[in-house]
């Protein structure tokens, strides 16, 4: 999938107002370098959302992880788990 350049927003901060470095994330409240706050609404919207994203993500692995371990036990999920690094052909695992 690629976006044509032409579609990125003129408005769009990648900067720090404060040092003029360039951002390493959009999803940051605060500039990566010097810690200034980026005071921009629409960035904070967009910092927002991705941080969002990013949670509900995580919460869905979880929640796979949770789910797994209701059904089978936490034991049934580790013989799982061992069964398939001796599938591996792995005998030394350092755990
Ligand atoms: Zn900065």
């Amino acid at each position: 999938m690629s976006e044509p350049e032409s579609t990125e927003s003129a408005a769009e901060i990648v900067t720090c107002p404060e040092c003029k470095r360039r951002l390493l994330t959009r999803t940051s409240m605060l500039c990566n370098w010097c810690g200034a706050k980026i005071n921009d609404p629409e960035y904070q919207a967009r910092a927002a959302q991705n941080r969002l994203e990013r949670d509900q993500q995580e919460r869905t692995e979880l929640e796979s992880v949770i789910q797994e371990e209701a059904q089978h036990g936490i034991l049934g999920r580790l013989r799982r788990l061992g069964k398939q690094n001796k599938a591996n052909g792995r005998s030394d695992t350092p755990l």
